[in-house]
């Protein structure tokens, strides 16, 4: 091998439901250049990868060329890392079973690597976040739905189909919430984006006191957040038995797993102390006793968006190097 013709650079991709983010990034984490655009545009799936392609490629040609790239890491909905394929993303425009690794090769021209967001996130985490150094660790990603990730003995679990860490549709109230999956009462119906909504709304037709959330224009849990910081008794309320599930899930996960820690990661898990601390209050609650206080319940501090381009670009090292010849 020509020593001087080491690969340093790989670029990390980011599908989500709003809008897709790429980058070029070095061995050691340093995004050098990161582009985005709106996914949403694209209803068709081979227009998508067409412009993805395209502008990977420009990107790519801008940045030293392809001598010094060497792979890419996509992370995506739904994504299977077994086969390259996007199964039945609800939240993204295309419906079906989609093969992007292999799209995405055939145009770009260098090995490509797929896995699901939440894996990612964990990818990220550990190289680069608080995982740092941890063999045992979950990371637990908190939007639209509830994904994650597990790493056991250093090494993330894929599980025997590809979808581990389903945690978001596990039972936490029998005969509960109607969920997306076809299931009721999941923990995605009650700690993720439209649960949080669902509890406010609840609340403010069950009881009669006056609150700031029947003035809000749009409940969100951003908004409902902003109610919180504002000292309001149901927005708090809200907040308390989104936690009390929540923790309860994470308990039975952890009495599973017994990691080192688990990490909350996504937009909802900047809610602050309003969904932390009665999170961590349930959590202590219905955790195994011989776990109890030992396991770290710690909020990420990397940015939503750069942890999964970066965790994606960890992933783009760990697939073979494309040849004509393999
Ligand atoms: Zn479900």
């Amino acid at each position: 091998m020509d020593f001087y013709n080491i690969k340093t650079k790989v670029v990390g991709v980011d599908i989500s439901s709003d809008r897709t983010t790429y980058a070029i990034v070095d061995i050691r984490g340093n995004i050098l250049a990161k582009e985005m655009f709106d996914t949403s545009k694209y209803p068709d799936v081979n227009d998508f990868v067409s412009v993805l392609s395209e502008r990977i490629v420009k990107l790519i040609e801008a940045n030293g060329g392809y001598e010094s790239v060497r792979s890419v890491g996509v992370s995506a909905p739904s994504a299977n890392s077994i086969n390259g394929y996007i199964e039945h993303a609800s939240n993204l425009p295309w419906k079906g079973s989609i093969p992007m690794a292999v799209m995405l090769r055939e145009r770009i021209g260098l090995a490509v690597g797929l896995s699901n967001d939440a894996h990612i996130s964990a990818l990220g985490e550990h190289a680069f976040g608080m995982a740092h150094g941890m063999r045992n660790f979950v990371t637990i990603s908190l939007g639209v739905g509830i994904g994650s990730c597990f790493f056991s003995e250093g090494k993330e679990h894929h599980g025997n189909f590809g979808f581990a860490g389903e945690f978001g549709h596990t039972c936490v109230e029998d005969r509960g919430r109607l969920c997306g999956c076809g299931h009721r009462g999941c923990l995605e119906t009650y700690a993720a984006a439209k649960g949080i909504v669902m509890t406010a709304q609840e609340m403010m037709t069950a009881l009669d006191e006056p609150s700031l959330l029947r003035s809000l224009d749009k409940l969100s849990p951003r908004t409902i957040a902003e109610c919180c910081d504002q000292g309001d008794n149901m927005a708090i309320e809200v907040y308390r038995r989104t936690g009390y599930m929540l923790g309860m899930g994470l308990a039975n996960y952890a009495s599973i797993v017994d990691p080192e820690a688990i990490i909350l990661t996504g937009g909802i898990s900047h809610a602050g102390k309003w969904l932390f601390d009665p999170t961590k209050h349930s959590f202590e609650e219905h955790i195994f006793g011989n776990m109890r206080g030992k396991v770290k319940l710690l909020v990420s501090e990397l940015d939503d968006d750069e942890r999964d381009v970066l965790g994606a670009s960890v992933l783009a090292w760990s697939v073979p190097e494309y040849s004509l010849f393999l």
